[in-house]
C-alpha cells in the first residue's frame, strides 16, 4: 500500500497483508498467548507473551493508527480501559483535568471517582466556549483537556483546531473522543489534538458485536505513545486477538457506513424538526443547529447520531424511547442496526445529580444504516403515540 492511499483505501488495506505462508487474503486469527523463542530470547518478531504484543492486535493498531493519521495507534479492551491507560500514565496526585460539560457519562465518572479518589482535581466546562475553556485551565496544573465533538448526548460541536492552540499554548495535552464522528468524518490530529480516543465499540467496530477501545497519538508525541505503551503492557487492558479481529473486520466498511448513517440521520432529522411535539432536535446536519457552520467547517459529513427534546417533557420523552420498535431500545451507539437511548436514566444515568447531568426531556437516537422510509415510518408512529 502506497503512504499517500485514501481513507477508504487504508481502513482496508493498513495491517491488513495477507499471510505470506499460505497466501490467506485475510490474516489468521492469532488465538495464541505466548511464542515459541529460538533460543533463549530469541523472538520471531518480537513476540514474547500476547499482553505484550499478539499480531492480530498489531494488525488492528496498525490500521487504528493509519485512519487518524497518527504514528502509533494502542488497541485495548474497551473504550473506558484505553482511557484509563492514558489517563493514568500522564496524571499525578494534584494535578487538574478540564473536561466538557457534556463528555460520555463513564468518562466523566472515571475522573469524578476513580482519579478523584486519587487526588486528580477536574473542572467541567462547555468546550463549545473558547473563553470558558481558557478561564478553566490552571497554568503549570492542569495536564489534560479533554474534548468531545460532537458531544453525547447534546451534539455540541467544538473547535478542535482552537483549542489544540489553546492547549499548545497552555502546555495541556489535548485528548479528542472521536468515538461520535469515527475518522471517517472527522481528522483531530489532522486538526492539532495530541491524541485521539475511541470507544471501538460504537462505529469502528460497527455492528453491536464487540466492545474495544483504542488511542492513536500525534507524531509530536512520540514519548507519550511509548510511556503509554508501557502502561497497557504493564496494567494489562489489552484486546483480545478474537476482539480485535471483529473490530478490524467492521473498520473496513467504516467508510460506506458512515456516508449512509448521516443521510438516514439528516432525514429523520429533518422529519422531527417539523412535529409539534418535539421542541428541539440536536443535529450538526441542521441550520438550526448552532454549531453547524464549525462542524461543515471541521467534519466531511455530521454522524448518525441526533437527540431530541421534548416538548411533552420527561413523560412524553420515555414515551416516545418506549414506542419505537425499528429503533431498539438500549445503550450503546455506532452499529449498523438502529437504536433509541434514555440519557437521563441509561447511558447518563451515572451522572444525575452532577454538572453533567442530562435533561429528562431529551431521547438519544443511533440511526442505523436500515431502509431510510422504513426508519422514518418507525419515528412516524412513535410520533403519532404522543
Ligand atoms: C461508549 C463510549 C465510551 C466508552 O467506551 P466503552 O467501549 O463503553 O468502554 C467513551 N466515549 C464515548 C463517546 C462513548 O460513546
Amino acid at each position: 500500500m502506497h503512504d499517500h492511499a485514501r481513507f477508504d483505501t487504508r481502513a482496508i488495506h493498513a495491517g491488513q497483508e495477507f499471510d505470506p505462508t499460505t497466501g490467506a487474503v485475510i490474516p489468521p486469527v492469532y488465538l495464541t498467548s505466548t511464542y515459541v523463542q529460538d533460543g533463549i530470547g530469541g523472538l520471531r518478531g518480537g513476540y514474547e507473551y500476547s499482553r505484550g504484543g499478539n499480531p492480530t492486535r498489531t494488525a488492528l493498531e496498525t490500521q487504528l493508527a493509519a485512519l487518524e493519521g497518527g504514528i502509533v495507534g494502542l488497541s485495548f479492551a474497551s473504550g473506558l480501559a484505553a482511557e484509563d491507560a492514558l489517563l493514568r500514565t500522564i496524571l499525578l496526585p494534584g494535578d487538574h483535568v478540564v473536561i466538557g460539560n457534556d463528555v460520555y457519562g463513564g468518562t466523566h465518572r472515571l475522573i469524578r471517582r476513580i482519579f478523584g479518589a486519587w487526588g486528580v482535581k477536574h473542572t467541567t466546562v462547555d468546550t463549545s466556549d473558547l473563553d470558558a475553556v481558557r478561564e478553566a485551565i490552571e497554568l503549570g496544573t492542569t495536564k489534560v483537556l479533554w474534548v468531545e465533538t460532537p458531544s453525547n448526548p447534546l451534539m455540541k460541536i467544538s473547535d478542535i483546531a482552537a483549542l489544540a492552540e489553546l492547549g499548545d499554548e497552555a502546555g495541556v495535552l489535548v485528548v479528542v473522543d472521536n468515538t461520535f464522528a469515527s475518522p471517517a468524518l472527522q481528522q483531530p490530529i489532522a486538526l492539532g489534538a495530541g491524541v485521539v480516543v475511541h470507544s471501538t465499540t460504537k462505529y469502528l467496530g460497527g455492528h453491536s458485536d464487540v466492545v474495544g477501545g483504542g488511542l492513536v497519538f500525534a507524531s509530536g508525541r512520540h514519548e507519550l505513545a511509548e510511556q503509554v505503551t508501557f502502561t497497557q503492557f504493564a496494567a494489562g487492558a489489552v484486546s483480545s486477538p478474537f476482539d480485535a479481529f471483529l473490530t478490524s473486520r467492521g473498520i473496513k466498511t467504516l467508510g460506506v457506513r458512515m456516508q449512509r448513517h448521516s443521510q438516514n440521520a439528516l432525514a429523520i432529522a429533518r422529519r422531527l424538526e417539523e412535529h409539534a411535539g418535539i421542541a428541539r432536535v440536536f443535529y450538526p446536519g441542521l441550520e438550526s443547529h448552532p454549531g453547524h457552520a464549525l462542524a461543515a467547517r471541521q467534519m466531511s459529513g455530521f454522524g448518525g447520531m441526533l437527540s431530541i427534546e421534548l416538548a411533552g417533557g420527561g413523560e412524553a420523552a420515555r414515551r416516545f424511547a418506549e414506542s419505537t420498535t425499528l429503533f431498539q431500545l438500549a445503550e450503546s451507539l455506532g452499529g449498523v442496526e438502529s437504536l433509541v437511548n434514555y440519557p437521563s436514566e441509561m447511558t447518563h444515568a451515572s451522572v444525575k445529580g452532577t454538572e453533567a447531568e442530562v435533561p429528562e426531556s431529551v431521547v438519544r437516537l443511533s440511526v442505523g444504516i436500515e431502509d431510510v422510509d422504513d426508519l422514518l415510518a418507525d419515528i412516524d408512529e412513535a410520533l403519532a403515540r404522543l
